[in-house]
């Protein structure tokens, strides 16, 4: 299965090596780093319409080509922003364990990738549930 996030672990790796709360922090970061993009491209989006005015037709075959690849770049790093922010949020929710209401601390006991299930156990009762990232 390929990598959700490039600049982060998978959910299983990333709470063994770094813990829950550190994963889900990074997980954050990126979607909002995502985010940052969005908003700069969409700014060189408005730019870039700035420039069509007073431009020779080459420079506007030009300016065309960068805002179709300013579009495309908006559009993707909104929905990889989306994506990241609502994945992270949905394990998240489901990081309290269900005996002792104990939020995020917890350690991995079997990762089923193939069915994409964490089986997880509380790190202050030892109670198992399962995650499903
Ligand atoms: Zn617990």
């Amino acid at each position: 299965m390929p990598p959700r996030n490039y600049l982060n672990r998978s959910l299983g790796d990333g709470i063994r090596t770094i813990g829950f709360r550190k994963w889900y922090e990074r997980e954050l970061l990126s979607s909002h780093a995502h985010m940052l993009l969005a908003l700069l491209s969409t700014i060189a989006l408005m730019a870039i319409m700035e420039l069509f005015h007073g431009a020779t037709v080459s420079q506007k075959f030009l300016n065309t080509g960068l805002f179709i690849l300013s579009g495309a770049v908006a559009l993707w790093s909104l929905r990889r922003y989306l994506y990241l922010l609502s994945h992270a949020e949905a394990v998240a929710d489901q990081a309290n364990c269900p005996q002792c209401a104990e939020y995020g601390r917890l350690s991995v006991v079997e990762e089923d990738r193939h069915n994409e299930r964490l089986l997880v156990k509380c790190r202050k009762c030892s109670h198992e549930w399962t995650l499903i990232p």
